[in-house]
């Protein structure tokens, strides 16, 4: 009998659960985009989203998804037929790369395959062997939301630093920032970026590239940016529909000022420390039914590689796929589907699944999850170690 009636909760790595004062804030009539509160409102985002990503770097906000952001950062940096290095760990590395691709740069991949992170000797060798410093950058993603690594930009930074190579280091950070620590200056990352959906907890729609000094000087180098890439007048605006290359995302915007309110009102220390404890309940749960011989896998098995705002397991055969189903139809839960994982023995994919923890998120939301989760397999029959529900509790706790 389904028990699914009741608030649902959309577990999936994005997009994330609303608060409610981001819905509420985004309940009003259209506003005067030409004077008043929206234009001061928007000017005062703008520090607010930098303490965000940790810089004193300019932000462009771009009407778009994290899609665009990929295409924004890329266009303003690099001609056609410039080299990039893009370190791939999972299906949004891949992405990336081929947005690059779709913009006719070169581009080389150096794959460290789903299951391990980035490995610094290894870029800091391609860099080495690239003596003429032909790559304008190297991309990553800090989390691949597929895979559910987490990379740490700092091994990057200092691969770049030991091969002496002048690239730029640019982050894909939209599955990470507002969920993991993440320092853009102190880190020595000159482009990153991410989308409102995710840990902003707004709805998709919005992104923002976060411009470093050294990229900002690479822009000088680009002949050709189309009027609406261009982030020059969205970084500095003279006027205000510039922020915006047009009419402002009115209603995207009253939930931003909303959910970046509850940002700083929680803290990022306090949030990056939350997603992680809320992520170790998980991962206790997941070892324990994983344990006895059960059938769950977390795909990264280093905890020092997880993301802490989304996890991709496997449980075999089609079982991802019926928990899916099964938590959604009997529970009110919906988890993201296992991406990239295709392989000879299972071409679609269907024994993984991804849990997303991001953004508006609590222990008892937490709990409730990994509950729905055990009744599940327990429904359609996978085989799980005992005392994954205990383990959580414990973890939270001792919090
Ligand atoms: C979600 C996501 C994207 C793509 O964002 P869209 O809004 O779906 O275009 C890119 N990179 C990462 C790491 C993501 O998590």
């Amino acid at each position: 009998m389904s028990l699914a009636a009741g608030r649902p909760y959309l577990a999936i790595p994005g997009p994330s659960v609303m608060p409610d004062a981001v819905l509420q804030a985004m309940h009003q009539p259209a506003p005067n985009i030409y004077e008043g509160d929206i234009v001061d409102m928007v000017r005062g985002m703008v520090p607010d989203l930098q303490r965000v990503a940790r810089t004193k770097g300019k932000v462009a906000i771009y009407i778009a998804n994290g899609h665009g952001a990929w295409e924004a950062s890329l266009a303003n940096i690099a001609n056609p037929g410039d080299r990039v290095l893009v370190c791939v760990t999972g299906r949004f590395g891949n992405g990336w790369a081929e947005m690059a691709e779709g913009l006719g740069l070169e581009v080389d991949r150096l794959d460290f395959g789903k299951k391990t992170g980035i490995d610094g000797a290894r870029l800091e060798e391609a860099l080495r062997a690239d003596s003429s410093h032909s790559y304008k950058a190297v991309l990553f993603s800090h989390v691949d939301t597929a895979t559910s690594l987490r990379n740490d930009p700092r091994v990057l930074r200092a691969a770049l630093d030991a091969a002496g190579h002048p690239a730029l280091l640019m982050a894909d950070c939209i599955a990470s920032m507002g969920c993991d620590e993440f320092e853009m200056d102190d880190w020595g990352v000159d482009i990153a970026m991410t989308g409102s959906q995710k840990g902003l907890m707004v709805p998709p729609g919005l992104s923002f590239v976060f411009v470093g000094p050294k990229a900002e000087e690479a822009r000088k180098s680009v002949k050709r940016v189309s009027r609406y890439w261009d982030w020059t007048p969205r970084i500095d605006p003279e006027a205000f529909y510039q922020f915006f290359g047009g009419t402002a995302p009115t209603h995207h915007l009253f939930g931003l000022r909303a959910s970046l309110d509850i940002i700083h009102a929680e803290g990022m220390e306090q949030i990056w420390h939350r997603h992680a404890t809320l992520a170790r309940a998980i991962w206790a749960a997941c070892e324990a039914w994983g344990a006895d011989n059960g059938a769950l896998r977390m795909n990264v098995a280093d905890p020092k590689l997880r993301s802490h705002a989304v996890t991709a397991l496997g449980l075999g055969g089609k079982n991802g796929q019926a928990l899916r189903q099964w938590v959604a139809q009997n529970a009110g839960v919906t988890l993201g589907i296992g991406l990239g994982m295709e392989s000879e023995e299972d071409p679609r994919g269907e024994g993984f699944f991804r849990i997303g923890h991001m953004g508006h998120l609590n222990a008892h939301m937490v709990l409730g999850m990994l509950g729905t989760l055990q009744a599940g397999m327990t429904a359609i029959g996978a085989h799980i170690g005992p005392g994954a529900l205990d383990a959580a509790a414990t973890v939270i706790a001792e919090a």
